[in-house]
């Protein structure tokens, strides 16, 4: 039997990372995945196929809508669909062939095959041809992710009725695509075919688009994308889905209790995603899932209630985003190294990639509310920003909101062009507790999208932004 110090079930971001760091503090590695490929979720089949998608759709569109009046006549633009899924492919195999490479660099021992648990410090790994072996862990784990959710009254038969999988690779454009979930994913596919020229329908549980975000960036995101032509059916419930051959039939109800009918040819299932333990034979350690199928761990460690076993990524409690998996990834690597490692998961941003794109950091405005902070707000518009005048990306704001009395940023919530990459100035400010007014003494490049921050500083400090 192999021996390791640290092996590690499932390679997307939390795994991957996670073996890397330990590799560098000197641990005899390994790290196992079920599948043929490494990079799990994030690089198959989430972030990065979708955002790659995300990108072709925009240029697509940017092409019909906007080049003209850039000055840039090419005739009437035609999406090749296969071309556009290749290309994605492509990109996908470019950086799962990258984490291969970066296994065999940092010298990580990769096991393909299903792990489960033989005992606390044993992992059996059974391959695709039905072979297995056993390896031993003194440290081991548990990186598996999560799979998306499905509902028993929403059949998905992964052809008419699908998931985020099935939809990174369709190979037609739906004439009406109807998205259960208004949510960051729903919200980005649904995007990704409304630019395409399909007819999207948003059914959504709650009252407004991106619901676990601030109030007026699901408010702002809407506007943005009905201008797709997208339509939406907020605080409705889905009760059914149904494919009946010739189209997809789903029945919701409203706040009213009235049932409502859409048709369309292609329904997306976008309502969460579940902690994936399949398979793991956690009895066998000892272990076993909450209630919501998450594996609990200690807050300092990360360390599951066996003593050696730690659980990380998407299958903990927690925002289920790549960049909070690989921070915990990291962070694991470190307890386990007798370091004392540090998360600010306050400061853990999210980001929807629409256009425009929304980014967030720190608290909401009803999380202040509840929790009786008093804060202040300053906002500023992108219509009011030469930068986004230039490119013609004039949707969008930021809004900062700070303490009342020290002036803390306490939560910045940006929707509008390059909001994805603003957001880390903020995560910068915020881990230096800068207030609203030290970020608007800053120099900020002009013309830039940032300088909309710091006239949302100048807002919030003492509502003098300059420009607005
Ligand atoms: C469409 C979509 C878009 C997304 N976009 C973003 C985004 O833009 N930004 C962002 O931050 N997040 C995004 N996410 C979320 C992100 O993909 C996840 O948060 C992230 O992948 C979680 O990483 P993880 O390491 O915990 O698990 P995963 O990436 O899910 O990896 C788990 C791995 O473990 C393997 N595995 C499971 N069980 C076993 C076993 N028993 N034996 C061996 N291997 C096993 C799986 O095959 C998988 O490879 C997106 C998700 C989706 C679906």
């Amino acid at each position: 039997m192999q021996d390791f110090d640290v092996v590690i079930i499932g390679s997307g971001p939390g795994g991957y990372v996670s073996a890397i760091r330990a590799a560098q503090l000197g641990f005899k590695t390994a790290i196992i995945e079920k599948y043929s490929v490494m990079g799990g979720t994030c690089l198959n089949v989430g972030c990065i196929p979708s955002k790659a998608l995300l990108d072709s759709s925009e240029h697509y569109y940017n092409a019909v809508h906007s080049f003209e009046a850039h000055g840039i006549n090419i005739g009437k633009p035609k999406v090749d669909l296969a071309k556009m899924i290749e290309r994605k492919a492509g990109v996908v195999s470019n950086l799962t062939a990258g984490i291969s490479y970066l296994m065999k660099k940092n010298k990580i021992t990769t096991f393909n095959g299903l792990g489960s648990f033989e005992s606390s410090k044993t992992v059996k790994v059974t391959k695709e041809d039905g072979s297995s072996e056993v390896i031993s862990g003194k440290n081991i784990i548990v990186a598996t992710g999560s799979k998306p959710t499905i509902l028993p009254f929403i059949p998905v038969d992964k052809k008419r009725i699908i998931t985020s999988t099935e939809a990174l690779k369709l190979q037609e454009i739906p004439k009406h695509l109807i998205v259960i979930g208004a949510g960051v994913i729903g919200a980005e596919l649904g995007s990704v075919y409304a630019r395409l020229g399909s007819k999207v329908s948003f059914v959504e549980f709650a009252d407004s688009m991106i619901p676990t975000m601030d109030k007026t960036m699901g408010k702002e995101l809407q506007k943005a994308v009905a201008k797709l032509g997208a339509d939406f059916y907020l605080s409705h419930k889905v009760s059914s889905a149904e494919n009946n051959g010739k189209e997809v039939v789903v029945k919701a109800t409203n706040s009213k209790g009235e049932e409502i009918e859409i048709k369309g040819d292609y329904c997306l299932v976008c309502i969460g995603r579940r902690p994936y333990t399949d398979g793991l034979n956690l009895a066998s350690a000892g272990l076993a899932t909450d209630e919501r199928g998450r594996l609990e761990v200690d807050e300092h460690t990360l360390q599951t209630k066996v003593p050696g076993i730690y659980a990380i990524g998407d299958v903990v409690r927690g925002a289920m985003l790549a960049h909070k998996a690989e921070e915990e990834g990291v962070f694991v690597a470190e307890v386990i190294a007798g370091q004392k490692p540090h998360i600010n998961y306050n400061l853990i941003p999210g980001v929807v990639y629409t256009w425009p794109e929304v980014a967030a950091v720190g608290k909401t405005e009803q999380e202040l509310k509840n929790a009786g902070v008093a804060y202040k707000e300053g906002s500023f518009p992108f219509k009011a920003l030469g930068r986004a005048v230039a490119s013609m990306d004039t949707d969008g704001l930021v809004k900062v909101l700070a303490d009342a009395n020290t002036d803390e940023i306490l939560g910045v919530h940006i929707i509008g062009a390059r909001a994805a990459d603003m957001i880390a100035e903020a995560v910068v400010a915020m881990e230096y507790r800068a207030s609203a007014e030290d970020v608007a003494r800053m120099s900020h490049a002009h013309p830039t999208y940032t300088e909309a921050m710091k006239e949302a500083c100048l807002a919030a400090t003492a509502k003098r932004a300059i420009h607005s």
